[in-house]
């Protein structure tokens, strides 16, 4: 499968790019969008028509994950109906708070389907597992196996430190972290440091790790100079063997050949 950054600024969008979304492709073409920030539907556009997204799947209900969920509805709601045939599309979310959940479902446009914590279940060919985070608001990360190949990408969703994490992320070809911070500022209630993306990285022994909800600004003590670079070392450095990489729009990941 084939993972493809649409967006990945933590919080608010910054200099004409947008919040976390990401499209996964299966081997067989399937389409789920994990999350739907702000410019996600632009970003989607270029690579694909709307219309042919196959499933969405939400993590929670900030408006940096969901910011173009509605406006990703009124596309296929109001466009002609005479160039394509309706299809309802299907938003996986938790049901903790329900008004939200309640809103995923417009009659004819879209449904809400609801997933927890105990059971695995599917999307398209894709089997998904997800584990509660350490949040604000509800929000849970998600383990994503496709079943033709094997392959897997964990997306921790946002989420501070929590033992588990590792444990939930473990074996993955590609964990995709939340690093909003700089190393220092661990055990933060609701994001990771690039030093414990490094470490859970390490301790699960993924293939490759992915920084996103990146920071738009350092920390006063770190050269603005190329910032997120000094963010990817400091991951690196506790990582020590796998590789880390920054999640950048249109950077795309084919799970079956990590390098
Ligand atoms: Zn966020
Ligand atoms: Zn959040």
């Amino acid at each position: 499968m084939k993972l493809q950054t649409l967006g990945c600024w933590g919080g608010y969008p910054y200099q004409e790019q947008g919040t976390t979304s990401f499209l996964l492709t299966g081997e067989d073409g399937f389409t789920l969008l994990i999350d739907c920030g702000s410019r996600a539907l632009n970003e989607l556009e270029k690579i694909m028509s709307p219309l042919d997204l196959d499933a969405v799947i939400i993590s929670h209900y900030h408006p940096d994950h969901v910011a173009d969920l509605g406006v990703l509805r009124h596309y296929r709601q109001l466009y002609p109906k005479d160039q394509w045939t309706p299809r309802v599309l299907p938003i996986y979310g938790h049901t903790e708070d329900a008004h939200e959940f309640a809103k995923l479902t417009i009659p004819d446009v879209s449904e809400g389907i609801a997933y927890g914590p105990n059971q695995a279940f599917t999307i398209g060919s894709f089997t998904i597992k997800v584990m509660k985070t350490v949040h604000p608001v509800p929000c849970y990360a998600m383990k994503i196996a496709e079943q033709a190949t094997g392959q897997v990408l964990v997306f921790t969703g946002d989420t501070g430190y929590f033992d588990g994490l590792a444990d939930f992320a473990s074996g993955a070809d590609l964990f995709l972290a939340d690093v909003y911070f700089y190393e220092g500022k661990e055990n933060h209630p609701a994001h990771l440091t690039s030093k414990e993306a490094g470490l859970i990285a390490k301790e699960a022994n993924v293939k490759k790790l992915i920084l996103t909800h990146l920071p738009q600004f350092p920390e006063p003590h770190i050269s603005p100079d190329n910032h997120l670079e000094t963010l990817r070392q400091q991951a690196q450095h506790w990582a020590e063997r796998i590789p880390v990489e920054l999640a950048q729009p249109h950077k795309v990941w084919d799970l079956g050949d990590l390098t």
